[in-house]
This record gives structure tokens, C-alpha cells and sequence, in this order.
């Protein structure tokens, strides 16, 4: 149930990422939607580590009952934002301890507020300290890292964020996971580089199905993820008309995916955001194809 084992299977491995819901209607929908989603049997599922409070405390209890009820293995997603590294080292054995075998490891963002991220007195500052300490701590743990097609937004140089992803490959990463986009050409582009540099851990493509334009505008402007400017006037044509909005992210998304298996990527990694007809709809259309 390791990344690398998982990585092993010859089909393509896909994976699905929740985020731990803050109310009991978020809970329910976000327990309907693993009801629903795990009947595809992704290779696992993985939820986020949050800024703070109950997103981060529930991200392992989480994983638990993923893999409890549906016997699919769990990633845990973690950050280095807050703790020392006595406390992340404290968080990586309840996580060994829970049964976890695969973490997502993050640096994290900056609190709210604050500009730039700054590592807490003995804490970590970069995710290659992360996978080394778990490397150190739990050397069989499958890790994860997280890969920026179109460059980390705090980074001013392509090249040099590239060299950064390296580092977290050489401290021992099994799986580089990538931020949400939207435009093929980009990614074909970027996996081209990545393997230019001697990158060699599988890069698999992370995918957000579109359900709401307002939203998803909100969330590519955050991360610096190109909007393809078709679709942004298809979706603006359809700004009062959610299902319709809906129908064409599910079309593009399930258009990508394809372009995306047909080219020789090793799975596809959805970011669900807790709902599930997107997903459900884009891996029975992948399923058939
Ligand atoms: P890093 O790899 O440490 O990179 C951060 C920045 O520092 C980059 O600009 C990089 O170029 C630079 N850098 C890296 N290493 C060095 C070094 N050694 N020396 C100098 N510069 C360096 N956030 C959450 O809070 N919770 C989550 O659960 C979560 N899950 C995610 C899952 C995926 C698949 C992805 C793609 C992102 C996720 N994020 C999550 C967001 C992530 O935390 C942010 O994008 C964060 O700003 C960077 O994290 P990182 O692990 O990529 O950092």
C-alpha cells in the first residue's frame, strides 16, 4: 500500500484529494462523496493537511476511516507550517502509528496575514527537509511531493524552482504530484524539462474538474494557473447557469484527462474538492474509453 508499490500496477493510477470538511453538512456530503467515489477504486486517497484548528487535527482521522471502511490505503497530507521539527517528527509517528503508509509532503503557505513563510524556531523551511525527516524517521513510508507545471508562484525563475523540486526528489521522494492546470501543452512542456533535469520519479498530472466558474477563477488566480482563454468565454457565456457551467467543466475535463493518458502520464490525481458527480462522471467516461 506504498506509493512505490502502488506505482507498480499497470494501470494507470489514480487518485482522489478531499480536504477535512469544517461543518456537519461539509461531513456529510464529504462521507456521500467517498461512498460514491471510492467504488471506483482509486489507488488512494489522499486528504490535505489545513492551516489550522480542525483541518489539521482531523486530516488523520481522516485517513483512518478511508481506510477502515473502504480498505483503499490513505495519504496523508502535512506541512512543516507551525511545528518544530520535535512536533512534526511527534506527528509523523501517530501518523506510523494510525497505520498510515504515505504522506503528501508540504511545506505549507504563510498564515493569513503574513507575506512570506517563515519556519517557526526549530522548525523546517523548505519541503526537502520534510521528506528527509521522514526519510530519516520512517524510511518506509511512501512520500509524495507537489510539482508547479507552471513554476511556484513565490519563485521568480522556471529553472530554479525546477532545482528546488529536485531536491525534494533527491531527499528521497517516491511521487511528484502537480498543481492544478488546465492547459496540456504547459505540462507536456514542463514534464519535458523535469526529465531534462534528471528528474525520475513518476510526475503524475494533478486535475481540478471545474463545477463553478466563480470559484475555480478564484482559485486559478491564487496559484497562477493559466486560464485558457476558450473556456473562460464558454463558462462566462454560461455565468448565470450553474449546471451548465458544470457540463462544460466535465467536458473539459474529461477531454484533458484522455489527451493526458493518451501521452504516457503514470495516473491522475483529482482534486475533488469533497463533491463527487464531476469525478464520478469524468472516471466513468475514462473508464469506457
Ligand atoms: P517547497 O517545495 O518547499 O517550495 C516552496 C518555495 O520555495 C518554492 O518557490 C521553491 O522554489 C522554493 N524552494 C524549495 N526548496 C528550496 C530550498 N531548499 N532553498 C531555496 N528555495 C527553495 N498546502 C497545504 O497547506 N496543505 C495541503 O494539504 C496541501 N496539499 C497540496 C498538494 C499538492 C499536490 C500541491 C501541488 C500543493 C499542496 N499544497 C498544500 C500547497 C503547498 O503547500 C503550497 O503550494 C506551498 O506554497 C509550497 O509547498 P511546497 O511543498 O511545494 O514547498
Amino acid at each position: 500500500n506504498r506509493l512505490p508499490d502502488l506505482l507498480k500496477s499497470d494501470s494507470p493510477l489514480i487518485s482522489i484529494e478531499i480536504f477535512p470538511p469544517k461543518t456537519e453538512k461539509g461531513d456529510e456530503l464529504l462521507y456521500e462523496t467517498l461512498d460514491t467515489l471510492s467504488k471506483f477504486e482509486p489507488k488512494f486517497i489522499s486528504c490535505t493537511y489545513g492551516a489550522g484548528g480542525t483541518t489539521q487535527t482531523r486530516t488523520l482521522e481522516l485517513c483512518q476511516h478511508i481506510q477502515k471502511t473502504y480498505e483503499i490505503p490513505a495519504t496523508a497530507h502535512f506541512t512543516c507550517v507551525g511545528s518544530s521539527r520535535d512536533e512534526l517528527i511527534a506527528w509523523l509517528d501517530k501518523a506510523a502509528a494510525a497505520g498510515i503508509q504515505n504522506i503528501m509532503a508540504l511545506r505549507g503557505d504563510a498564515p493569513k496575514g503574513e507575506t512570506s513563510f517563515k519556519a517557526v524556531e526549530g522548525g523546517l523551511s523548505y519541503a526537502n527537509e520534510l521528506v528527509s525527516l521522514i526519510r530519516e524517521r520512517h524510511p518506509n513510508m511512501g512520500i509524495g511531493v507537489a510539482a508547479y507545471p507552471e513554476k511556484h508562484a513565490e519563485c521568480l525563475d522556471a529553472d530554479l524552482d525546477l532545482a528546488n523540486l529536485k531536491r525534494k526528489i533527491d531527499a528521497g521522494a517516491d511521487a511528484a504530484f502537480t498543481q492544478l492546470f488546465f492547459d496540456n501543452d504547459l505540462f507536456f512542456a514542463f514534464r519535458d524539462r523535469y526529465e531534462k533535469a534528471g528528474c525520475a520519479i513518476p510526475l503524475i498530472p494533478g486535475i481540478m474538474p471545474i463545477t463553478e466558474f466563480s470559484r475555480i477563477k478564484r482559485i486559478t488566480e491564487m496559484c497562477g494557473t493559466a486560464f485558457p482563454a476558450e473556456l473562460s468565454a464558454r463558462l462566462e457565456n454560461v455565468q448565470d447557469d450553474s449546471e451548465a457551467q458544470l457540463e462544460i467543466g466535465i467536458e473539459f475535463a474529461i477531454a484533458q484527462c484522455q489527451e493526458l493518458l493518451e501521452n504516457n502520464v503514470p495516473g491522475v490525481h483529482f482534486y475533488a474538492l469533497n463533491k463527487s458527480q464531476a469525478c464520478q462522471r469524468i472516471l466513468e467516461a475514462l473508464k469506457t474509453a
